[in-house]
Parts: structure tokens; sequence; C-alpha cells
């Protein structure tokens, strides 16, 4: 059993800022980093949006960006351990008890920054052709559809700008999408509509993913008319959204009906001594900013917490 003052669970821009400032207030922290350093930043391609870090030459990837989050924390005393939390008591109170797959730890007080994962649609084929030409993610598997066509589900910020990154690999990317109407921003919007690789299938769903071996085609079906109709395509990339990763939190701290961590607007969570900051609470803005300043607040919280118990 390994003793922590602090532990933080997670390693996205939530987790990178707390570590960061529990660091600097001198509190050792651990980051139990989970299974990608950066969580989804890491896979982000471009990050056009975080201020401070841009410039007119070459914008920042997410991997750029998580190594000065990570080196910057580590120079104020954070440490990194890469490995997965797999259960936690936080039931008896502090300390708290974290299990990972190859220690167990004792901590005061615990940030919880575990992230959200790409939600799947759940029809036939999908599961079988994952990595076969089913993506959740442009930026890591794109490459591989240099010269083919592609399709992309949804109409949300997410489909808007995976399909304009995968339009410097494809040769076509249909967009398929279950209204007539976009969801995504004005500025991502004005974008796709302006790429002649892009073009639209309004009002569809995909019913079923087919291949032989690798993705060959989908079946939709128009939620207008009913029609039905099976199209070619060499890749399907699925946006539609996220589910938090609080599995190994059920049963310890309240959570929505959805599983996102309830935080009051300190980041406090049901447990005293237990914050929550990022997308593990937080489904609506998803941005890299937001979340740097909820690990920011959670871990300055904590730091006040855990000099009140003594
Ligand atoms: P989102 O905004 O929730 O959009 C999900 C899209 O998927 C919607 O268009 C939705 O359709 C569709 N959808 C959901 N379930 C579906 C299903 N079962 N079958 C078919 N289509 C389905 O998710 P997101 O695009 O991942 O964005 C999440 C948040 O991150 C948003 O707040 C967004 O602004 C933010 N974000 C921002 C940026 C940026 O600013 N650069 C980039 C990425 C994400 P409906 O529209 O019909 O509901």
């Amino acid at each position: 059993m390994e003793k922590e003052r602090v532990i933080i669970i997670g390693s996205g821009p939530a987790g990178l800022t707390a570590a960061l400032y529990t660091g600097r207030a001198q509190l050792n922290p651990l980051v139990i980093t989970g299974a990608q350093i950066g969580g989804q930043i890491a896979i982000t391609h471009e990050v056009e949006n975080y201020p401070g870090f841009w410039n007119a030459e070459q914008t920042p990837t997410g991997p750029e960006l998580v190594e000065v989050m990570q080196k910057q924390a580590e120079h104020f005393g954070a440490r990194f351990e890469y490995d997965e939390v797999t259960e936690v008591d936080f039931s008896k109170g502090a300390p708290f008890t974290i299990k990972t797959y190859g220690k167990e730890y004792q901590a005061d007080a615990v940030i919880v920054t575990v992230g959200a994962s790409p939600r799947h649609l759940g029809i036939p084929g999908e599961e079988a052709f994952i990595g076969r030409g089913v993506s959740y993610c442009g930026t890591c598997d794109g490459f591989f559809f240099r010269g083919k066509d592609v399709v992309v589900v949804g109409g949300g910020d997410s489909a808007m700008e995976e399909g304009l990154f995968l339009t410097k690999f494809a040769n076509k990317v249909e967009v398929v999408h279950r209204r007539d109407e976009l969801r995504a921003g004005t500025s991502l919007k004005k974008r796709a509509f302006a790429n002649e690789k892009i073009s639209f299938v309004w009002d569809t769903v995909i019913e079923e993913i087919q291949g032989n071996g690798v993705v060959q085609g989908i079946q939709t079906r128009n939620l207008k008319t009913g029609e039905t109709q099976k199209m070619d395509t060499d890749g399907v990339f699925i946006f539609i959204g996220h589910f938090p990763n609080s599995k190994f939190l059920e049963g310890q701290l309240a959570m929505d009906e959805e599983g996102y961590v309830i935080t009051d607007e300190r980041y406090r969570t049901s447990i005293p001594g237990i914050y929550a900051a990022g997308e593990i609470q937080d489904a609506h803005f998803r941005q890299i900013a937001t979340s740097v300043g909820q690990g920011c607040g959670a871990a300055m919280e904590l730091e006040k917490w855990l000099a009140e118990q003594e």
C-alpha cells in the first residue's frame, strides 16, 4: 500500500492542470494517467482554440500540447504513474483507497478527471469492423484512407472537424446525419459546406455496416421517406457524442442518469475530499480551455480543504 497526499486520476487537460496547481502548492501530487496520457487531446490533430498556443505557421497538435502541460506539471513536482485505476473505495472517508492494475494506494484527497469516451452506434457490423474501416478518430486513422471514400456519422462540431480533417486524405467524405440541419457551430459549418470533398446525406441513419474482412459499404434508411439504400464506402467514422468513463466510480460518487459525476460550483463531489473536473462532470462545454479551468478550480478547492483538515 502506497500512501499519497493527493492523487489525480486521469491526465487530460483537467488532470494536467490539477497536477500543475497541486504541484505548485507543494502537495507532491501523483497522477495516475489512464490508458493514454492527455486523454482525448492526445488524439486531436490540430488545436486551434486553446489560447496562447498558436502561430500563423503551425497550429499545435494535441500531443504537443500534452507534452508541454506534462513538463510544466513535472517541473513543479507532479509525478506520473502510467497505469489505470480499476477500483476505488471512498466510502470510509479519508484516506481514500485507489487500486490500479499494478498497485494499491491511499490518498488524503483525490481529483477525478477521467473524461469521456466516444459513443457507439450499436448497429450490426460496427463492432466487427472496428479497426477494419470503422473508426472513432479521424486524427488516428485518417492516414489509412488516402484516396478512399469515407462516411462520417453525426452533425456536431466533432463530425465537422474530423470530416474536414479527413478531406486531407480521402477522395470523398459523405456526412450521414439523422436530421436536415447541423448541430455544429457556425465556423465549422461554413468550412464544411465550402469544402468540395464534403457532401451531405440528410435525414438518414445507418442500419448496418457491411463488408468482407474490411468495410465495403453501409445500408442506410431515410427517416422521412423510410427508403433504404446501399452505399459503397471504405470507412465509417462515427462522431455521435460521448459517455463518461465513470464505471469504476459507480456506488462511490453521486452521478446523474447518464453517469456524469455530480459536482457543485466548487468541483466538490458527494464525498468531502474528492473533487471532479473536466468532462467526467461536464457534458456541456467539453473544451480544453474549460477543462483546464475546472482542473485549476478543483485543485484550489482541494488545497483549501486539506489545509482545513490539519
Ligand atoms: P454533439 O454535439 O452531441 O453532436 C453529436 C451529433 O451526433 C449530433 O449531430 C447528433 O444528432 C448525432 N447523433 C447522436 N446520437 C446519434 C445516433 N444514435 N445516431 C446518429 N446520429 C447521432 O457531440 P460532439 O460533436 O462530439 O460535440 C460535443 C461537444 O464538444 C459540443 O459541445 C461541441 O461544441 C464540443 N466540440 C467543440 C469543438 C470545437 O469547438 N472545435 C470540436 C469538437 C467538439 P442531432 O444533432 O440530431 O442530435
